[in-house]
């Protein structure tokens, strides 16, 4: 906290009062905290994989190259590492527009039930091409939607991001033949969604952290399965700028359930009709 004094000087010289301004600086000092920590982070997280890249291209130049066996397994490290970075940088630029402000939401109603099949329909497609490879995770989808078709103001493309990205989530902590359930309901004036998985699940005392940039429980896998750290941060300022919000329960060892709740209004044509004509 900032204190300000400053008296009130009357013109014979006689002070006949104090002003005093007070000015909250923890706000301030928290947000230039933070600012730094980012910096810190993404110089951290790209180092990393640069320092990695750089180590196998030493080695591909100081003779690797010849070695047939090696050469094209360091290549594919290489690869893997630089179409990381690549989506970090974007995941920053995303988080950084929206930072900024200067996102444009394309809004539009949408049928929710629909779009979310739409978009699970997608997941299904991968599960039926990857059926008969082995080497691939088994996993399913179940859908629980209300009967109901509900129109939702939403940024389609935004939206599909933020479930495109917990879906992906869900799969990779999820075990072998483990079962992601989505639901859809409605209150009088949000819709809800969840994601459910069978998965690791998440610690009780990360469940606060999981939602900031660049948090990971375990850092070394999710680097190890190209996770950046940012798509649950993307995904809540996505949601916030909607209107909505987004939030995680989980047990650990037995799976997590992300839950999105946006607002809605009922759609109710004839009502309006009436109170027009009331009018
Ligand atoms: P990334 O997946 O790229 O690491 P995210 O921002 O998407 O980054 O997620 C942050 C972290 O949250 C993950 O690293 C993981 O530790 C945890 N997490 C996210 N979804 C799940 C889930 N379904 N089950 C368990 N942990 C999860």
């Amino acid at each position: 906290l900032n204190a300000y004094f400053s008296p009130i000087q009357r013109e014979s010289g006689f002070v006949s009062g104090l002003v005093c301004v007070l000015h909250d600086v923890t706000g301030q000092q928290k947000e230039e905290r933070e600012r730094k920590q980012f910096v810190s982070n993404v110089s951290h997280e790209l180092r990393t994989p640069l320092t990695s890249v750089h180590s196998y291209v030493e080695a591909l130049s100081d003779g690797a190259w010849q070695d047939k066996e090696v050469a094209p397994k360091f290549l594919n490290v290489i690869q893997g590492e630089t179409d990381r970075m690549i989506r970090m940088i974007n995941d920053l630029l995303s988080l950084s527009r929206m930072d900024a402000g200067t996102t444009k939401l394309n809004l539009e109603y949408v049928n929710i039930k629909e779009l979310l099949n739409y978009i699970l329909n997608r997941f299904d497609m991968i599960i039926k091409n990857e059926e008969s490879d082995s080497s691939k995770k088994k996993y399913k989808i179940e859908r629980h939607f209300t009967k109901k078709d509900l129109w939702v103001e939403i940024d389609t493309d935004k939206f599909t991001q933020v479930i495109d990205n917990i879906m992906n989530n869900a799969i990779k902590y999820s075990p072998d033949g483990g079962i992601i359930t989505v639901r859809l309901l409605e209150t009088h004036n949000h819709v809800i969604m969840s994601i459910s998985d069978q998965g690791l699940g998440i610690p009780r005392k990360d469940l606060g952290r999981i939602f900031d940039r660049f948090f990971r429980v375990d850092k070394a896998r999710s680097r190890k399965q190209g996770g950046t750290g940012l798509g649950l941060a993307i995904s809540k300022e996505v949601i916030n700028m909607l209107g909505g919000q987004i939030w995680v329960d989980s047990v650990e060892g037995h799976g997590s359930t992300f839950y999105i709740s946006l607002p809605y209004v009922p759609y109710e044509e004839e009502d309006d009709w009436d109170d027009q004509e009331a009018e």
